[in-house]
Parts: structure tokens; sequence; C-alpha cells
């Protein structure tokens, strides 16, 4: 007989708060090896929460000859060797010591080299950023194994091959594929539990790179779309993706079933329960995304799956805080099209991920909005516009920062009268809406209102809506 029909593959997720103690890792543990007991399971992990920030802050001050790192040593081989000392046998303490001080040794010597040059480069500032992954992926593995658990650490730089624009790289597919069906896949035919590390990714030539900010998310969803796999859980520390942030509307609760189109729209506005960029692979592929609480895992969290939840239009509403409108006109001597092309020619180099553009031909100009953050690179921009084809008139004017307000729904562009509900439902509480903007896939509208004015228009909304 050729064998046993075919066992499930599961992706399980767990993020910074989830094993962000001893007892969290224990769960954790439990968690991985019930779910190894019935189908094959791949297991991804991040670092112990607040490791990542640390690790990057006191790299970045080490540049300007602050010695905090030194502290930062001592605080995350303190962190993880408590975890351990409660976690494993004194028999198997030794060799995640080994792996520890191992991870340690590199970021110590990369801070003394920043110290040095003074200066932090992103080439090894992201050799750093993701040893907190290299070091939990070891405890876990190694407290999975104290437990009975054939498991093993692997390290995402064997696996995810990216370009190497470090601090947000991209992914190549097709080495990537091969990896994961040479390395990875046999671990799970054989009955080994695999421990990855989440974040990492490196380039052909092994230069270890990261995939951004909270993008382990997108780890687990790559390999699992990569694999086949039949769903992929992240285990989070909040019940599942909400129909608002709670802490701006109290009535927010948990939307039991979403599509993928709503939940990219929703991680990309500011819904922080996942990745954006996760969402993508498992949304080529078709595979399910379950978002749990590692915290209360006895809800069942939310469910992410291709085609029509067929419900109410708007499923959720969401914030996005401090975004800044940058609007860029030019003289009549550049084209509409001419004029778009370079301004988009210039995100492009830069990295930014703009939340939206608009365009209009009859003024001849184009406006984009970025978060806070992003919007610190724009200092160059008039520059680098201007550099390239010298004095044709382009301005560019920089808003005062607004609040972003969307509604999200696959069915937003169909029933009449969501985007006018929305402008009623602000106008009777005297909000002023200074920019609008729907995507071409109609499963958002985007309001720029004034920031103070920013909770109350999420609140509006949602009462509006009956989420
Ligand atoms: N530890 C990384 C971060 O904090 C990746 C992640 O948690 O997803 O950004
Ligand atoms: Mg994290």
């Amino acid at each position: 007989m050729s064998g046993h029909a075919r066992r499930r593959l599961h992706v399980l997720k767990f993020g910074g708060t989830s094993v962000g103690t001893a007892e969290r890792i224990a769960w954790v543990a439990r968690r991985s090896a019930a779910s190894a007991r019935h189908e094959r399971t791949i297991v991804v992990v991040s670092a112990m929460a607040g490791t990542t920030n640390l690790l990057l802050k006191s790299a970045q001050a080490a540049a300007t000859r602050d010695r905090n790192w030194c502290e930062a040593v001592k605080e995350i081989r303190r962190r993880h060797t408590e975890a351990a000392s409660s976690l494993l046998s004194v028999g198997e303490q030794p060799d995640f010591s080994k792996h520890l001080e191992a991870a340690l040794e590199i970021f110590e010597s990369l801070c003394q080299g920043f110290e040095m040059v003074g200066e932090a480069t992103p080439r090894g500032l992201d050799r750093i950023a993701s040893i907190g992954e290299v070091i939990s992926a070891e405890l876990l593995a190694a407290t999975l194994r104290g437990r009975g658990v054939q498991a093993v650490a692997v390290d995402a730089t064997k696996l995810i091959v990216t370009d190497n624009r470090f601090g947000d790289a991209n992914v190549l597919p097709e080495p990537t594929l091969t990896r994961l069906r040479q390395r990875l896949l046999p671990l799970v035919r054989r009955g080994v539990l695999p421990v990855v590390t989440g974040f990492r990714g490196a380039t052909r030539d092994g230069v270890p790179t990261t995939l951004g900010r909270g993008s382990s998310d997108y780890t687990a969803t790559l390999i699992g779309s990569m694999l086949a796999a039949d769903e992929v859980t992240i285990w989070t520390d909040v019940d599942g993706v909400m129909t608002a942030d709670p802490r701006l509307v109290p009535g927010a609760r948990v939307i039991p079933r979403l599509t993928f189109g709503e939940a990219i729209e929703l991680a990309f506005f500011g819904a922080k329960v996942i990745h954006w960029k996760a969402i993508v692979p498992v949304m080529e592929s078709g595979t399910p995304l379950r978002v749990r609480n590692s915290f209360r895992p006895a809800t069942r969290g939310t469910l992410i799956v291709p085609g029509g939840a067929g419900r109410s239009a708007v499923a959720a509403v969401t914030a996005v805080p401090r975004v800044q409108l940058v609007t860029v006109s030019a003289d009549r001597s550049l084209g509409p099209v001419e004029l778009a092309t370079r301004v988009l020619g210039w995100l492009d180099s830069t990295g930014v991920h703009p939340l939206l553009l608009l365009q209009s031909s009859a003024e001849n100009s184009l406006a984009f909005a970025l978060t806070h953050e992003e919007a610190r690179t724009l200092p160059g921009l008039a520059q680098q516009l201007s550099s390239r084809h010298g004095r044709d008139g382009l301005v560019l004017h920089s808003s005062e920062e607004v609040g972003l307000v969307t509604a999200i729904g696959s069915h937003i562009r169909h029933p009449t009268g969501v985007g006018a509900r929305m402008f009623s439902a602000l106008a009777r509480r005297r909000i002023s809406v200074l920019a609008v903007a729907t995507g071409p896939s109609g499963q958002g509208v985007a309001l720029a209102v004034p920031p103070k004015s920013l909770v109350a228009a999420v609140r509006a909304i949602h009462r509006e809506f009956r989420l």
C-alpha cells in the first residue's frame, strides 16, 4: 500500500508576548506538542517581547558611543537564562547557554564595531535585529525536547532567501521554495517538529536580513502557503481581528470571519493584530489563516478565508493617527503622467509604503499619505524630485498631520450609500473631512480628518454601521 492518507499540515506562529515568560513558553510547548501529535506541524516564533526593541535601540545608541548596549547584553542574558532555568533541566541548560552566548557575542562585537566607526549600518543592524528570534527558537525547541518531543530549532536564514533591502527585505520566491522543500519538509516528514525563527532571512550569499518590523507573521504565512499547509494560526495576545481598536471604541468586538481582501485593508490601515505583508502569500494560495489569543485559548478568534463573507457592507473601522498628506504639483511643462512617474519612482526608491495616492489631472497634482514614521524620510523629497529634471515648477506641500479613518468591508462598493453615511455621520458631529479615497477594489473608504477628531470619527462610524 502506498501508505497513510496525507496528514494535515499546520503552521503555528507565536508572537513576542506569547513567548514573553517561562510560563508562556511552557504553554506554547504544550500547545505545539499537542498539535504535533495529530497533524504535521511547523512552529514559527518571535523574540521574547521587548527583545527586538532593546537590541535595535542599544545598537543604534552604540554608534553615538552610548554604552547602554553592555546593559542590554546583561538584560537579554538574564531574561533568557531565567526562563531557561525554569523550563529546562540542569542537564539541558548548558547546551542552550552555548546558543545564547553565541548570539550575544554577535551582538557585542557588532556594537563594538558601531562604536568604533560611529555608525550603525543597515546591514549591521539587520545582523543584530533578529537574534532574539534565534534565542527564543532554541529555547522553545529545547523545552519541547525536554518534554519528549523531537523538536529542532531552524534558523530561517537557511530557508528564506531575500534581496538586500536591509530592514525590509523582499523574499525571492524560487530559491526560498526550493530550500523549504529541501530543508524543512523532510524534517516534518520524519516526524520532527521544526521551530523556525520568524522575522529573519538572508541574501543568496547568506548575509542576514529582516523582513520588516513585526514580520514574523509573514514568515509563518510564507512557509504555510509555499508548503501548501492546510492552515496557518497566528497566536497573539488579543482575541482576534476586531471591529475597531478596543482602546478607542469600547463596544468593539471580535469579527469571527473575514475575507483576505478585508484583512489586508485592515492590516494596512492600522489594525495592529497582524502584519499586512502576512496576508499576501495566504491570499494568493487561499490558505485559511486563523488569529487566536494565546492568553485566552478558549476563544475562537478570527478565521480569514477567501471569498465573500456575506454580511453587512462594513466589517470594521480603523484609525491611523499622525498621517502626513503630501501634495506635489507641477506647472504645465510636465504632463500628469510624467509627474506621477517621477513621484512614484521616488517613492519606490525610498521603500516607503504610502497609505494612499490621489491624483488630479486637472490640477496637475498628486498627493500621497505616509505614516508619521515614514514621513521622516521626506526632507529629501523636494530635492530628489527636482534634481532629476532641473527647473520644472514642481511644488511640494506637506499638510499638517491628519488622522485617517477607514471603513472596510468586501461589499462596500455594492450597497449604495456607505460613503454618504460616513460623511453624514461625521457631519452631524461637525467633523470636517480633509480628503477622501476609495480603492479600485472597492473594499475600503478612507477619510482624512483633523487629528483631534480621529477618535470621535472612529466611534461615529462604528456606531453608524452598528458594528
Ligand atoms: N521580533 C520582531 C519585531 O518585534 C518580529 C516580530 O515580532 O514579528 O519586530
Ligand atoms: Mg514582536
